[in-house]
């Protein structure tokens, strides 16, 4: 018997008006990394996010964060604060300037850093003589962190916020866009992310100087000369024209895709409507809009399956689930790395499970997941 087609978490999904912009990429043989589609990729950015933002488009999200620890003077042996729940590209920056990762829990309703562990861990780093250079916040899964308490925490100790806004394009805190509220914060236009350029992310400044200091840098830090001049070292990090024209085109799709993922969570929300123990994960005030970019549920002792009997179920019908990000501190990697807080983000990896969530998920896809569910209740 042949196998269904695959149902992915999340899959790129083109608006359509993409390719118009790549072609004039080519016609006009504007074929690198910089060029209109990158200054028209970071102006609608600019235009989206508002407030006088300044946006320059890199090569993806990982370098994004890496040029702001750069910016923020992160050097060797200097300790960055991380919320321990992420994907593992928040915290790994962290290592390539030699810093030292502390990592910081997170709370049950946001799923995000939590502001006491954070501030348990800033205050005990001081004890130990070491002030923490950066703290890097992450909305997870399109939902707002608690930005009023960790920005109060930031300035407190005067400690620069990164916010790593990679899953959260199209997500708002108390009406503004998530990507707006740290010192820098970063973006992600990754495959499987709510819009891609199939490879990309972006730094966002509130100070224009700051941007031309990551475009230089991100060009391999070239001086002003007629000949190749360094005085410090560059990298290769910029955006390509054609990738910005495919972003160009996924800015005028972005609000559709957030509409469709949050019709995901609707969707996965009356599904579990009647099953014990299932908890989606859900605006934990009215005063947020995640733009769900993926759904995710958890799964306690009380519910009829487990969140792995529930992958495997899915698996077998050729659906791709996926556990939650486990947390960095459990990480072979990071281990030994300094950790606060408690076992909420290693309990949330044990019973969570994302489901899929692409914004091209359609009737059908959603009627094949409805069914493998309705025979495990
Ligand atoms: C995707 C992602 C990144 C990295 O972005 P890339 O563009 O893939 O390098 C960073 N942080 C989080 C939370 C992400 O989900």
């Amino acid at each position: 018997m042949n196998k269904p087609n695959r149902i992915y978490l999340s899959s790129p999904h083109m608006g359509g008006t993409e390719i118009k912009y790549v072609n004039e990429a080519f016609e006009t043989n504007w074929i690198a990394p910089l060029g209109p589609n990158v200054a028209g990729f970071e102006a609608a950015l600019e235009d989206y996010l508002g407030e006088g933002n300044h946006v320059a488009a890199l090569s993806s999200g990982t370098a994004a964060i890496h040029l702001a620890l750069i910016l923020l003077g992160i050097e060797s042996g200097d300790e960055v604060i991380c919320q321990s729940m992420t994907f593992s590209a928040s915290a790994n920056p962290i290592v390539y300037q030699g810093a030292v990762p502390v990592f910081v829990d997170s709370e049950s309703d946001t799923w995000n850093m939590c502001p006491v562990a954070l501030e348990q861990a800033i205050k005990d780093r001081i004890s130990k003589g070491k002030m923490p250079k950066a703290i890097i916040a992450v909305h997870l899964y399109g939902m707002p962190f608690k930005v009023d308490e960790i920005v109060a925490i930031s300035k407190k100790y005067d400690i620069p916020l990164i916010e790593d806004s990679a899953e959260a394009l199209g997500s708002y805190y108390k009406g503004k866009p998530c990507g707006i509220f740290g010192d820098i914060s970063i973006l992600s236009f990754n495959g499987n992310k709510i819009i891609t350029t199939s490879g990309g992310g972006a730094l966002v400044t509130k100070d224009p100087k700051v941007k031309e200091k990551t475009v230089f840098l991100a060009t391999q830090a070239r001086d002003a000369a007629p000949h190749y001049e360094h005085s410090e070292i560059g990298y290769n990090y910029r955006m390509s024209n054609i990738c910005a024209g495919i972003g160009r085109g996924q800015m005028e799709a972005l609000n559709g895709h957030v509409k469709l993922r949050q019709a995901n969570h609707a969707f996965y929300t009356n599904l579990f409507k009647g099953v014990s123990g299932v908890t989606v994960f859900t605006e934990y005030t009215p005063e947020i809009a995640s733009n769900h970019w993926l759904s995710c549920i958890v799964v306690d002792e009380t519910a009829p399956f487990t969140a792995e009997a529930l992958r495997l179920a899915l698996e077998a019908d050729n659906i791709e689930s996926r556990p939650l990000w486990k947390p960095m501190h459990m990480q072979p990697v990071f281990k030994g790395s300094p950790f606060y807080g408690t076992s909420v983000s290693e309990d949330l990896f044990k019973r969570g499970l994302c489901l899929p969530s692409g914004s091209n998920l359609t009737t059908e896809e959603k009627q094949r997941i409805n069914i493998v569910i309705e025979q495990l209740v």
